[in-house]
């Protein structure tokens, strides 16, 4: 049997669910851990066989190469595996595929790629349970541990974290919606999010309604105000400008892909129209 012991600076949670804090905070349960923090120190010689990586977004497997080095197993979701093997499709997506110069780049999305062994499709370990948890990236999973914690990666935000994220990355409202609903629904006693702290379940309506609420909210806005066409970019500008974000190349290349995200899953729901016009792309209320 091999002897384990757990991280110098975890928290414990409940029974053998531990979380190890960080930029992103990661999860630890007799030697499976759910994402990583940013710092190897901490999961040095205690004998990780096994990590579980939320979705491909650079801040959740920082350190995931170190890990597999030293002989954990990586398993992440089908959709995600590609950014997680070569970050830098993230950035070549935002950019439309296009090369874009070095200085366009998010810290967000810079990471050291990590191997990828098997996907959470493929998942068969009593530690935890994946439950899908698509919209913030096309491939996110939670992970359900046997001892009733949630870590859900980027799916929930924090009601304390809209302030500094007044638009959190999705590539599809819709669903964030859907996965929202998804972990409501779920019987758990502890909800560890990516970012932010843990939280108990019975604290977590709130933040749940007020998640959704927000995205109802910029539906709105954009139900309301395209009344009045708007070419993608514009529309881009009304929902940075209305939701106060910081005016900055990074935060600008992230809400071109939400703002994106919007508009096509309004157009899918038939509550926006979309056209071409003096060679701009054009969205107007339906
Ligand atoms: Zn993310």
């Amino acid at each position: 049997m091999v002897e384990r012991s757990i991280p110098y600076n975890a928290t414990h949670l409940v029974g053998d669910t531990y979380v190890v804090p960080g930029l992103t905070n990661s999860g630890f349960i007799r030697g499976l851990a759910v994402d990583t923090c940013e710092d190897e120190a901490p999961f040095a010689g205690i004998g990780v066989d096994r990590l579980a990586i939320t979705h491909g977004h650079a801040d959740h497997f920082a350190i995931g190469h170190v890990l597999r080095d030293a002989g954990a197993r990586v398993s992440v979701g089908r959709d995600d595996a590609s950014l997680v093997e070569n970050p830098d499709i993230n950035i070549r997506g935002m950019f439309s595929w296009a090369k874009p110069g070095d200085f366009l780049t998010t810290k967000l999305f810079r990471g050291e790629p990590c191997a990828v062994d098997d996907y959470v499709e493929d998942w068969d370990d009593a530690r935890a349970t994946p439950v899908p948890l698509p919209g913030h990236t096309l491939g996110h999973y939670g992970f359900l541990t046997a001892d009733g914690a949630l870590f859900t990666g980027d799916a929930l935000y924090l009601k304390d974290l809209w302030e500094r994220h007044p638009l959190p990355y999705a590539i599809d409202p819709g669903e964030v919606v859907r996965s929202l609903e998804r972990i409501r629904a779920l019987d758990c006693s502890w909800l560890v999010p990516g970012h932010g702290y843990p939280i108990e379940r019975a604290v977590a309506e709130e933040h749940i309604d007020y998640h959704v609420e927000q995205i109802r909210a910029i539906k709105e806005l954009l139900l309301t105000r395209l009344v009045k066409p708007h070419t993608t970019e514009e529309a881009i500008a009304l929902v940075s400008r209305e939701r106060g974000l910081r005016e900055n190349p990074a935060s600008y290349w992230l809400a071109v892909t939400t703002v994106k995200g919007f508009l096509g899953d309004m157009l899918n729901a038939g509550a926006l129209e979309f056209y071409v016009h003096e060679h701009a792309g054009w969205w107007k209320t339906a």
